[in-house]
């Protein structure tokens, strides 16, 4: 059989491992608009319920992202343990204790979300070879269709403690190997007491029933780990259990085997250039209470928004390496900690003096509430460097609380939903809140401002304005706007028109990824140019809105095409120049935008829905006239006028003109007036937007295919071409290309133009 040819693919950033790590980073990398690929060794997803425990903040986290709903509410346990020794974990917030899920079903609500939000996940790919360039990383996976050769900008290795990425990239893992190792298996068909970390005279034996399946755990004491190249035999674990408890499980049918040892290692760095690591890759423990995966998922939570503005180019300097320094401490403080808590759970009867007194120090409230906060990851406090004086918040996670905003009740957790920074206004009004939305209204593309009034009660002081970053965590609160706009520097990059004027060339990529973050509304784009349009767009990583009037189906077309190469969209029906059109169509818009983003900001409105006249002067009447400049100028100008409010500083306005404002054709004499309408909203508004950076202009195309019949005419299409200075006729693509360039940052320098794209029509 003749080889397959290898399969080429680029993407932004290349995550390997689709574990409950490597999905949460691809939802975070997706929320962040950054383009990525998931390849996994595995054909399917895990069967085995490894790890089952989700903690206080990783349920906040699940939260904010709406992840709770598909997971339901799962069973909570309160009482947790340090080292065997009972610790309760409850502390203030919504999700006190610990919360059992088991790691399937984590894995595949993570893994629908990740996908619903784009990401492309590859099962059954192994990774092969990953070599680093000075610009990209190049991998090779073989795969159930052949290799595939994937160029990305970075690769992070969220698979596991045997990585390969750290084994093809050399990465050192230091640390130490297991001296002590627990054994455990899934059985069932047996019937034996619960037992809860008890220490026998022999060893430590758990045994936990749920749904008629045994989770059973064993040490023996003094028992060293063995080198392990494959999982335990069920007859070793069955006697290990009979030496300590006296019980025979060897009857019972194993579902599942495994050993866990106290091996004990972190990579020096989470980041090396272009590579970086996220959960168990970057660090191994023993996976005692659960800890192990709910540091790895906050892992690709911190990691997720930092990459994505990174590959944005909107980074600010250092913010990708910030995820080292946060997260390398954290996972070294828990390392330490679960490093204790093996000592007092695998020591034998020499460490009983130490399990008494650690017992008899949890009695204490300031004890306690210390060991659960580091548990839980409720004490987690990065350093956001503000300093003297800072709000008792800064560098915490935004606590949960009920607010009351402008569009009525709210909680700062479902105001985390879209992944985007948030700048809480806590004023509870719109003129005091106006210095902090200034301030931050040149970020609108990566910060949404939200005023509000928290209840009294609340850990906030009334006039607070709090920023905080996408995975949650404060980096700056207190009255006024006194180092705000340094915050929203440092973890947000340059303001949009200092961000614009980058003009570093990504060398290979150099035309897609422009409008990442952006929302964009294409009026009248089910087909012809508005859907060339909106296809560009997405492709350059906009969220679009494709409106239609008639055709639903034509419309979900588009959306089709647009999600089957990675991008978002979603459809909205209203028919233009009728009463209420703009209004109608704010609704679905409002309601797609805030359902995908948490927020209604439009970055981008391209006017292009228009009908022509095709008729005579003489058989122009009034309704006829009345009807094209309805569709054509009237509906354009309001569309505007309503968009404003919704439109960022930065935003962009494009208006579809017509080459017939420039020449003459008889039996579009009312359409052409229309156009002319429409050109003058370029220069107006232009002048009226200009101080908010938003720019107007037009465009103004030749004889475009569309879906007219008259294309299919070949004699037509001839006579049509010579027109154009190509001799061609335009493709829906040749404009498409000119409206996304007027929408990038390229174009700022450039409003209330008229753009020639007839393809030299017009040079007669
Ligand atoms: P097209 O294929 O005719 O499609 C028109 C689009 O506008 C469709 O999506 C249609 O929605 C929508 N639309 C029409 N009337 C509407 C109304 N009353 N309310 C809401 N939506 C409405 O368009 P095109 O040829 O690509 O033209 C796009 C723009 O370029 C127009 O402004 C046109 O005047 C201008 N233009 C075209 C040419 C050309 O040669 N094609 C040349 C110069 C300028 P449904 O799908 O629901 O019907």
């Amino acid at each position: 059989m003749a080889a397959l040819k290898p399969r080429h693919l680029d993407t932004q950033v290349v995550v390997i491992g689709a574990g409950p790590v490597g999905l949460m980073l691809a939802g975070e990398l997706r929320l962040g608009g950054a383009d990525v690929i998931v390849l996994e060794q595995r054909d399917a997803p895990t069967t085995e319920s490894r790890a089952s425990t989700l903690h206080a903040r990783t349920m906040e986290i699940l939260d904010s992202r709406g992840l709770l709903d598909p997971i339901g509410t799962p069973p909570n346990e309160p009482r947790g343990h340090f080292g065997g020794i009972p610790l309760d974990l409850t502390l203030p917030g919504p999700y006190p204790g610990q919360w059992k899920v088991p790691q399937t079903r984590t894995e595949e609500v993570l893994q629908d979300w990740a996908a619903s939000l784009g990401a492309d996940i590859r099962r059954g790919h192994e990774l092969r070879t990953l070599s680093v360039r000075e610009d990209h990383v190049e991998t090779e996976a073989t795969g159930p269709d052949g290799t595939v050769r994937l160029r990305a900008r970075y690769v992070v290795g969220c698979d596991g403690e045997n990585s390969t990425v750290r084994a093809l990239t050399g990465a050192g893992f230091p640390g130490e190997d297991a001296g002590r190792e627990m054994l455990r298996a899934d059985v069932a068909g047996i019937d034996i007491p619960a037992r809860r970390f008890e220490r026998l005279e022999k060893g430590l034996a758990i045994a936990a029933c749920r749904d008629g399946v045994t989770r059973v755990m064993v040490h023996a004491f003094g028992s060293a780990a063995e080198p392990r190249t494959r999982e335990p035999a069920f007859t070793e674990i069955a006697a290990a259990w009979k030496r300590v408890t006296g019980e025979d499980i060897s009857c019972g049918t194993p579902l599942w085997v495994n050993s866990f040892g106290d091996a004990n290692r972190q990579l020096d760095h989470y980041r090396d250039g272009r590579v970086l690591f996220a959960g168990d890759a970057a660090h191994q423990q023993m996976p005692i209470g659960g800890q192990a995966l709910n540091l790895g998922l906050q892992d690709a939570v911190n990691l997720g928004w930092k990459l994505a503005l990174h590959v944005a180019r909107k980074a600010p300097e250092g913010l990708l390496d910030s995820y080292h320094t946060e997260r390398h401490a954290v996972g070294q403080r828990v390392l330490a900690n679960i490093k204790a808590q093996a000592m007092l759970l695998l020591g034998g009867p020499e460490v009983e003096p130490i399990r008494a007194v650690f017992g008899e120090l949890l009695t204490e409230e300031d004890v306690r509430s210390h060991l659960a906060g580091t548990v839980s990851g409720l004490d987690i406090r990065y350093d956001v460097g503000q300093g003297e004086g800072e709000h008792p918040l800064t560098g915490a996670r935004l606590p949960h609380t009920a607010l009351l905003t402008g569009d009525g009740p709210d909680t700062t957790t479902a105001l985390l939903r879209a992944g985007r920074g948030l700048l809480l206004d806590l004023s509870g009004d719109q003129d005091s809140g106006a210095p902090a939305r200034a301030t931050a209204a040149p970020w609108a593309d990566r910060v949404t401002t939200v005023t509000a009034t928290a209840p009294a009660d609340s850990p906030f002081r009334a006039g607070d304005r709090v920023l905080v970053r996408p995975d949650g965590h404060i980096v700056r609160a207190g009255p006024g706007t006194r180092g705000l706009d340094t915050a929203l520097r440092r973890w947000f990059g340059p303001p949009t028109a200092a961000g614009a004027a980058d003009t570093s060339i990504d060398k290979w990529r150099n035309d897609m990824g422009r409008l990442i973050g952006r929302t964009a509304l294409i009026t009248g784009s089910s087909r012809g140019m508005g859907r060339a349009a909106a296809i560009r767009l997405a492709r350059e990583g906009a969220l679009v809105a494709v409106h239609y009037t008639s055709s639903k189906e034509a419309a979900d077309e588009v959306v089709a095409t647009i999600e089957k190469d990675g991008g978002r969209a979603f459809a909205v029906r209203a028919e233009l120049g009728v009463p209420g059109d703009v209004h109608e169509l704010f609704l679905g818009l409002e309601e797609g935008l805030r359902e995908r983003t948490g927020s209604t900001d439009l970055n981008i409105l391209v006017n292009n829905a228009g009908v022509m006249g095709n008729v005579t002067p003489e058989e122009t009447t009034p309704d006829k006239f009345d009807r094209l400049f309805a569709v054509n100028a009237k509906a354009p100008f309001f569309l505007i006028q309503r968009a404003e409010k919704n439109m960022p500083n930065g935003g962009r306005i494009i208006n579809i003109s017509s080459g017939l404002t420039h020449c003459a054709n008889p039996n579009e004499i009312a359409y052409a007036m229309t156009k002319g309408a429409v050109e003058q909203l370029a220069r107006h508004f232009a002048k009226h937007l200009g101080p908010r950076n938003i720019t107007v202009n037009s465009v103004a195309p030749g004889i475009t295919r569309n879906g007219n019949p008259v294309f299919d005419i070949p004699e037509a299409v001839e006579q049509m071409a010579q027109l154009s200075a190509f001799g061609r006729v335009g493709e829906p693509e040749d404009v498409a290309d000119v409206v996304a360039f007027l929408a990038s940052d390229d174009a700022r320098w450039i409003t209330g133009s008229f753009v020639d794209a007839t393809g030299g029509t017009l040079l007669g």
